[in-house]
């Protein structure tokens, strides 16, 4: 009998594009052009989306029009889980004006990181984090705190799981039931992946993590696997590899969605999302921002596309 890795059987890919790509593109991207891209995400059979940000419009002009781009799409989106990030109480209700009932908020698990992110340390910048629960509670409306730079921070290196043992406790005590660990700087490698989440499960065995991998130095589908392992069924991504951080100097984007989803379905890991269309969207979407797509299934195209035999010609040169 062969042995099979064990695998969980589905998994939810998080598109962030709309979020993590749009708001690392300095150039402006015109309001109907963002409706038209997360218009055309949604035909692809995405579950979960994380639309916008709702920042400050000084701290990243790009997310200055979230409110219309949200307001104005979320009716049509019906079935997609939509999730925003918000900074603070004033995102939040802006958040939840536009139509969002999911919440993520921002913080960096290091001090430097939150420092230039946020103008505190990274424990001051969780206890200001307070107002968006209790607004959230009274809205009904759902909260998953994310940690950045939780593997590696490119000011301090290495994270220790026992700083991320500190903030999920925090989170935990604010009534956090999901938890989005963001490698924003592509810092993790697999093992570190693989024995922080078995920490961490040990630690809180109630919580759900979700991983959000970027891939600057092409460790993101590794480290993907390595979460896969520990049966962590859901993972962020960014169509073309969009993406970056405003605020870690280095970032590169985010593992590409056409990448994660073929690499899962080759494992046949159901993601709910149709390849073809996929990677349709993700051309349609390059053209559109006039951008260089950044994935090896724009390059190579998946494994499915056999090309024609080259058999009788290389024949022909080697006589
Ligand atoms: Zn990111």
């Amino acid at each position: 009998m062969t042995e099979k890795l064990p695998l969980p059987k589905k998994v939810t890919v998080c598109e962030v594009a709309p979020r993590d790509g749009f708001q690392a593109i300095s150039t402006w991207i015109p309001t109907d052009e963002k409706i038209k891209i997360i218009r055309r995400l949604a035909q692809t059979g995405i579950s979960s989306l994380e639309i916008a940000s709702f920042v400050h419009p000084r701290a990243i002009p790009q997310m200055k029009d979230a409110d219309k781009v949200v307001s104005t799409v979320i009716e049509s989106l019906g079935g997609i889980d939509i999730r925003a990030l918000v900074p603070n109480l004033k995102g939040a209700e802006r958040a939840v004006d536009a139509g969002v009932m999911k919440l993520k908020t921002m913080l960096s698990a290091t001090d430097s990181h939150s420092l230039s992110n946020a103008n505190a340390t990274s424990k001051d910048a969780q206890q200001k984090l307070t107002p968006i629960f209790d607004f959230a509670a009274k809205k009904n409306v759902t909260v998953m705190g994310s940690i950045s730079v939780a593997f590696g921070c490119p000011f301090e290196g290495k994270v220790p799981v026992e700083r991320l043992i500190e903030i999920i406790s925090r989170y935990d005590a604010m009534g956090v039931k999901e938890i989005s660990l963001a490698d924003t700087t592509g810092m993790a490698h697999p093992k570190q992946v693989y024995e922080s989440l078995a920490i961490l499960q040990k630690e809180f065995p109630e919580m759900v993590y979700s991983m959000h991998f970027h891939n600057t130095r092409g460790m993101a589908l590794a480290n993907t696997l390595a979460a896969l392992q520990r049966g962590v069924t859901r993972y962020d991504s960014a169509i073309s590899g969009l993406g970056g951080c405003p605020y870690a100097p280095g970032a590169s984007g985010n593992v590409a969605t056409e990448d994660v989803v073929h690499m899962l379905e080759e494992m046949n890991i159901k993601t709910g999302i149709n390849e073809r269309n996929l990677l349709d969207a993700s051309r349609e979407i390059s053209e559109m921002l006039q951008i260089k797509g950044d994935s090896y299934l724009l390059v190579a195209g998946p494994t499915s596309t056999l090309h024609e035999e080259k058999i009788t010609k290389q024949k022909k040169v080697e006589q």
